[in-house]
């Protein structure tokens, strides 16, 4: 039997809506695969995700529909998940796996990609695609392109291989422009007929006819005739019940108001039974996944429902996946629970996620159809009510905590400080439950408010920016950002650009944006520019090799520019320690603030120079001490080599980031001793590499009294933190261990 579920609704922090069909176990998954989806449904399940076997992508082939699927993939092959998926989609799909070419994966991935060309049919069901395409736009580019069709497959054939992934990609079919083969607007829908099921067995019946169990229920199960011992002959169908037709799936997605007349010319109804008499079609469920300008309730749209025949509406469920209409549900909830804690003791850190945005209630309908909101099992989180649970579960376990507290009506603004950590996601790798891959915010106070700069930007940062501050608030956050910097090609540093951009282009019509990243990032955005043209007019992009200090080809005009836009007194990148290109980034503003960001680096001689008495050091801390051998073949950097690099650096405040999800809720090095850190970094560091061995050496006066002032903190999700505020995280570890997450 299939059981039929909606596992992922659009909320703030999602833009997926998602069907699950589950088959004695094997998973199929059918909609839109957004930023965040694995995290997602790893978060509150129920579907098991090491047994996914086809995922069937609706909607247009855009970030939109698809910018999760590679994270999802990523997570597959971290759970040893490393074979017999498909990816299914329209015709465009390959293309947009072949504009990922520039990624560095640092795991094979085994995945099937393919255009739903015509129907598929496997053990379970038969899946029909309707590709409901627009006319009067512009046609096919290259389709009979047998070039183009070559390229992507060679691309694909490298995306699967890992062999050089950590060598940069310089040959021509990767920097050149991978052309969109089909400029039409189409979405993919698809119609579902599960295959018949045998009928029941009936024991009772077996045996009351004298047929003895055991070999003569199998030969009855194979469709032969049994003699009983009293000469009866007892045929298949005297014990057999029916065979059970299954009830058909449809799931719709119409991105915009256009496609609704597309899809009123579609027979949804066509019997895909072989032997099926059309009168007896059944569909259990329509699955609607509407754009925001469609009005479910709209004269046309209510026309459309009604039009599946009366044969069909006995028990017929319309779900509606609307943006309006669905509740904005908090998706990952521990992680919601764990900002929800640590905002007992820093209510200023954590400010409150934002759940108010308006959704719609559903009009009270005559139709003979009565639609419902499509949303999963409820998981809601209301977070006032577990402010209170926690509260008085501390009372009773943490006394000590609990006069700490800090009440809601004591809840200040805090101080105002001329700059402003935004912790987005502090995580290495992929998503886990309580941390998001990485993107920082970086907010610094100018003439007119603040001018920001994003660091990194990885799967889903956009969206958990929406939920911390809401629809409106985000759009005054993007506003304020002028630069962008991407440190290396690695997934977790740089998935989540498009959707930031497309953000940001949409809510600033003539603004300006610098991007500083590695070349293969503008290749990637120049493929997608073909399918959001609006990129290009904002966007001005900086080679990050063009800003080293060996290289003097940068663009003047672009960097002069970014001079006046940041009141920039000094920029510079740094190549990395790392994958190669990656690179670590210094610069100071007129008003004699200096940031220096790390990106993924081994301790970096070169990196510590630049950023000599820098006022903020976000320097990334992958693992703690212990697992310096792991640091070292993953070039990344511990906690106490991060230390003893600000150290050198004699930086003011130092924010410790990009930590390893195998430390799952808080790490262990919370509140970190930094002066016992760097006068033991002799013994801890004593097996170092050559590039960590700078920093094994005697420890001076001065470097103590650096270690009595520096402020240092360990950034969360969704922390925060200005620098009047840095380094006061005592008792979070201790909450935490006194609240249930
Ligand atoms: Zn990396």
């Amino acid at each position: 039997m299939v059981s039929v579920q909606v596992v992922a609704h659009p909320t703030s922090d999602l833009d997926s809506s998602l069907l699950r069909l589950n088959f004695s176990g094997a998973e199929f998954l059918f909609g839109r695969f957004s930023e965040g989806i694995h995290r997602a449904l790893a978060d509150h399940g129920p579907v098991k995700l090491s047994r996914v076997r086809q995922v069937f992508l609706t909607g247009q082939t855009t970030w939109t529909e698809l910018g999760g699927l590679s994270g999802f993939l990523i997570g597959l092959s971290d759970t040893a998940v490393k074979k017999g998926l498909s990816v299914i989609g329209g015709r465009n799909l390959p293309w947009a796996i072949g504009t990922l070419r520039g990624v560095q994966f640092r795991q094979k991935i085994e995945v099937d990609v393919r255009y739903a060309e015509k129907a598929i049919v496997n053990e379970f069901m038969t899946v029909v695609p309707v590709e409901l395409v627009l006319d009067g736009v512009d046609g096919l580019v290259d389709a009979a392109d047998d070039g183009l069709s070559c390229k992507i497959e060679s691309i694909l054939e490298r995306i699967r291989s890992t062999d050089d992934a950590n060598e940069p990609v310089h040959s021509d079919t990767f920097t050149t422009r991978l052309l969109l083969p089909d400029t039409r607007s189409a979405s993919m829908c698809y119609i579902i007929q599960p295959h018949p099921t045998p009928g029941r067995f009936n024991v009772i019946q077996a045996q009351l006819l004298g047929v003895p169990p055991g070999p003569a229920f199998g030969q009855l199960r194979k469709g032969l005739p049994f003699t009983t011992a009293s000469g009866t002959v007892v045929t298949p169908d005297m014990v057999i019940g029916p065979i059970e037709q299954a009830e058909q799936v449809i799931v719709l997605d119409l991105p915009t108001h256009a496609f609704i007349t597309a899809a009123t010319k579609v027979d949804w109804l066509r019997p895909l039974q072989t032997g099926s008499p059309s009168d007896t079609c059944k569909v259990s469920t329509v699955m609607h996944i509407l754009g925001p300008d469609i009005d479910p309730f709209s004269e046309q749209y209510t026309q459309f429902m009604k039009s599946f025949p009366s044969t069909c509406k006995a028990s017929l469920r319309h779900l509606l996946a609307h943006p309006s209409y669905v509740p904005d549900t908090i998706t990952v909830s521990r992680s919601a629970r764990l900002r929800t804690a640590l905002r007992l003791l820093s209510p200023t850190k954590f400010p409150q996620s934002n759940t108010a945005s308006e959704r719609k209630e559903l009009p009270r309908s005559d139709m003979a159809i009565s639609p419902a909101v499509a949303e999963p099992l409820t998981y809601s989180l209301d977070l006032d009510e577990l402010r209170q649970q926690m509260s008085s579960a501390i009372a009773d376990t943490a006394p000590s905590l609990a006069v700490r507290i800090v009440q809601q009506d004591e809840c200040r603004q805090s101080s105002s400080s001329d700059v402003e950590c935004i912790c987005i996601g502090t995580g290495s790798g992929s998503p886990s439950t309580f941390k998001n891959v990485i993107g920082t915010i970086v907010r610094i106070r100018s003439r007119e408010g603040y001018d920001s700069v994003l660091l990194d930007c990885g799967e889903a940062t956009y969206y958990s920016l929406r939920r911390m501050y809401g629809a409106a608030g985000v759009v005054a956050i993007l506003q304020e950002i002028k630069l962008i910097f991407i440190s290396h090609m690695h997934p977790d540093h740089h998935l989540g650009l498009l959707t930031f951009l497309n953000a940001w282009t949409q809510g600033m019509r003539d603004g300006v944006i610098y991007l500083i990243a590695p070349v293969n990032i503008q290749i990637w955005i120049k493929d997608w520019s073909q399918v959001y043209p609006k990129f290009t007019n904002g966007l001005r992009f900086i080679d990050a090799e063009h800003l080293t200090a060996a290289n003097s080809r940068h663009d003047p005009a672009s960097v002069e520019e970014l001079y006046d836009a940041l009141d920039l007194a000094s920029i510079q990148t740094i190549p990395a320690i790392h994958c190669k290109p990656a690179y670590s980034i210094v610069f100071s503003t007129s008003s004699q603030f200096k940031l220096a960001y790390s990106g993924d680096t081994r301790p970096n001689q070169r990196f510590a120079a630049a950023a000599s008495n820098s006022t903020l050091v976000i320097h990334e801390a992958t693992f703690d001490d212990v697992l310096l051998p792991d640091a070292i073949k993953k070039q990344h950097a511990t906690v106490t080599e991060a230390l003893c690099v600000a150290k050198d650096i004699r930086a003011q405040n130092v924010l410790l980031t990009h930590i390893s999800p195998r430390y799952p809720v808080l790490p262990d090095f919370m509140c970190v001793d930094v002066l016992q850190r760097v006068l033991s970094a002799g013994q801890v560091l004593a097996d170092e590499d050559e590039h960590g061995e700078f920093l094994v050496r005697d420890i001076s006066e001065d470097d103590k009294k650096w270690c009595e002032n520096v402020k240092v903190t360990v950034a969360v999700d969704g922390m925060v933190v200005k620098l009047s505020e840095m380094g006061d995280q005592e008792g979070w570890t201790e909450l935490v261990h006194a609240v249930t997450l």
